[in-house]
């Protein structure tokens, strides 16, 4: 015995393995539907099988029923002969010159006779016809005269002869004594007032009758009583029967043929099912089944049957073969049909699984992209509320940055303004030091004069630090959407009093209702500024003007404010936004400083306006507002 090796792990998830693909594969789950297939076949064969049966049975019918009707002709044809000839014996025993010779032997009388006899055997179509005397001695015969002749034979052993004698009349098929072929005797008794004179008989063949079986393909026999046959369209199988005899039953069948030699033997013949014989293998007839129809035949003795055989093997082979290559060509041509109907059903399905799939698929991603978009919304929501935070914390620090820009501002403008107030500073130090030493001197007009210019010089020192003043406030006023159009009209009506008798014309476009973020003041002291610095540059200018454009874009405005004044030199370019640079001998040089904060603080820009010659061109960039 063969030890199983132990399991190891890996053996055990091998087997484990095989054992899944086993349930999923590797073993069939059993479905009724796999019966189907041997079950169809099984049917089919069986239709086949039945559709052969059926066929050969009603060939078999057909067969049967031709049989009938040759086993009809036949026996007509065997009962006319017998009844024709039967008349022949009848009406000789009733002729006078018959009894006449039985009466009393004479010579001329039975050539006569014979002749007359000779005549009418060969117009009945008889074999022999001949007239027996009492004694069983033939004395006159259709044959005298020739080396077969029956005259003077005697014939009382013959059944036929003593039968006769003794009942009026007899029939026995036997083989001839002189010419051993087989015939039916037929014999009459020839009656006297005195008593039997003897018997006529006639001898009849059925070689015709059996050629003519056997040319119309039957095979066709008589048996009698005993199941011997007799009259036969196979030679071979006369004086046969139709089962086994013993030998005590063959002795008296041969006893009751007179004929010693008859062989008895079993004809060939077996029984099959369906009403069929076989005939089985031999010389004397095609082996192979045939049909069999038998009857008594009128006329012959009660006990005797006609047996008519046609060959069927072939016809029913054929009928069973053609009608199964029939049912097999319906069952195939209906197999087809059905696989192609399983095929297209299966397609069917099979696309419509293919549907709910992709329906399933369409359904699955459309609730991921749901998913997807609600995450992308919420984290977009989330951004938006940080975007929102950072741009508050943006503009604290923007706000934060303008302060502290200012301040730095602040810073640089303290310096400038120290050293702007130090120069009035040291002259008004000088002119009180002058007024007080004229005070000293006592001369008054002098004095008055150099205080007067102290008085001037502190109104310098004002101005620079009122500008300074309204700077350093921080910015008031809210930053909010304002009509541009309403702001440079604001700035125009301010100026109107220098612009009205200066000869400088305007141009100025119209915005409409555009807006832009600003406080309203604070954007009016922009354009006030740039508005004052062009008319300040156009002073005795030939051909003075003042050109204000407007330019909206999408996020932004730009107002641009050219004069065709002398422009400036590179120099200011250079410095300008810087504190206290002016070209101007009363001015501040804080204007363009201030404003670029201003529009700084609006979120915008103010800059110089490029290649805008000959004059100067100044431009303001603020946000566009809703
Ligand atoms: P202020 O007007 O007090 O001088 P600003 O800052 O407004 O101060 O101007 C600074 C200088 O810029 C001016 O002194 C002048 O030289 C120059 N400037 C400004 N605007 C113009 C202009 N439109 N044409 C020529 N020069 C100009």
């Amino acid at each position: 015995m063969i030890e199983p090796a132990p399991r190891t792990a890996a053996t055990a998830t091998a087997t484990a393995t095989a054992a899944g693909r086993s349930r999923r594969g590797g073993r069939v789950r059993f479905r009724p539907a796999m019966l189907l297939a041997p079950c169809l076949g099984a049917g089919s064969l069986l239709c086949v099988a039945a559709a052969g049966w059926f066929a050969a049975e009603e060939a078999r019918l057909d067969l049967l029923e031709r049989a009938r009707s040759g086993l009809t002709l036949s026996s007509a044809a065997l009962s006319g002969q017998i009844e024709k000839q039967r008349l022949l014996p009848l009406a000789l025993s009733r002729d006078a010159e018959l009894a006449g010779l039985l009466r009393t032997p004479d010579r001329g009388l039975a050539a006569r006779l014979d002749a007359r006899l000779e005549a009418l055997a060969a117009e009945a179509q008889a074999s022999v016809l001949y007239v027996v005397g009492a004694d069983g001695i033939t004395v006159a015969s259709s044959n005298a005269g020739t080396p077969q002749s029956f005259v003077g034979a005697s014939y009382r052993f013959r059944r036929y002869f003593a039968e006769a004698m003794a009942k009026g009349r007899a029939l026995q098929y036997a083989l001839g004594t002189v010419s051993r072929r087989p015939g039916l005797y037929l014999s009459q008794r020839v009656d006297a007032p005195a008593g039997p004179l003897g018997t006529v008989v006639v001898k009849v063949e059925f070689d015709d009758l059996e050629a003519r079986w056997r040319e119309a393909g039957f095979l066709a026999f008589v048996s009698d009583a005993s199941g011997t046959v007799l009259a036969t369209s196979v030679p071979a199988w006369r004086f046969g029967v139709l089962s086994p005899v013993d030998a005590e039953q063959a002795a008296d069948i041969r006893d009751d043929l007179q004929n010693p030699d008859a062989p008895l033997r079993p004809l060939p013949l077996a029984a099959e099912p369906g009403g069929l014989w076989r005939v089985g293998a031999g010389k004397a007839v095609p082996a192979g089944l045939y049909v069999e129809a038998a009857g008594a035949i009128p006329g012959a003795p009660g006990d005797w049957r006609l047996h008519v055989f046609l060959p069927a093997g072939p016809a029913l082979a054929r009928a069973a073969a053609n009608a199964r290559l029939i049912a097999g060509l319906v069952l195939v041509a209906a197999g087809l049909l059905a696989a192609l109907v399983v095929r297209r059903r299966r397609a069917l399905r099979q696309r419509q699984e293919t549907l709910s799939a992709m329906n399933a698929e369409l359904e699955t991603r459309v609730a991921e992209r749901t998913r997807a978009l609600r995450h992308a919304n919420e984290a977009l929501t989330g951004e938006i509320a940080g975007r929102r935070g950072a741009e508050a914390r943006v503009q604290n620090l923007r706000d934060e940055l303008a302060q502290a820009n200012r301040l730095s501002l602040l810073g640089q403008i303290a310096a400038g303004v120290a050293h702007e107030i130090n120069q009035p500073l040291a002259a008004i130090r000088t002119y009180a030091e002058n007024a007080g030493r004229f005070l000293g001197l006592g001369r008054a007009e002098p004095a008055a004069e150099n205080l007067a210019s102290i008085v001037a010089l502190t109104g310098r020192v004002a101005a620079i630090t009122d500008t300074l003043k309204s700077f350093s406030r921080r910015a008031t006023g809210p930053v909010e959407p304002v009509r541009l159009g309403e702001a440079l009209d604001g700035a125009l009506s301010l100026l109107a009093g220098r612009i009205d008798g200066s000869g400088i014309a305007i141009e100025r476009a119209d915005p409409g209702d555009l807006r832009v973020s600003a406080s309203r003041i604070r954007l009016e002291q922009i354009l006030v500024n740039l508005l004052q610095n062009a008319l300040d540059a156009l002073a005795g200018r030939p051909d003075p003007r003042i050109v204000v454009t407007v330019e909206a874009r999408a996020e932004t405005v730009v107002v641009t404010v050219a004069d065709n004044g002398p422009g400036l030199s590179p120099e200011i370019e250079r410095t300008l936004f810087m504190p206290f640079v002016t070209t101007k001998e009363k001015g501040l040089g804080l204007g363009l400083v201030i404003c670029g904060e201003i529009a700084r603080e609006f979120g915008g820009s103010l800059a110089l306006a490029p290649g805008r010659g000959p004059g100067a061109a100044f431009a303001l960039t603020l946000r566009r507002a809703p």
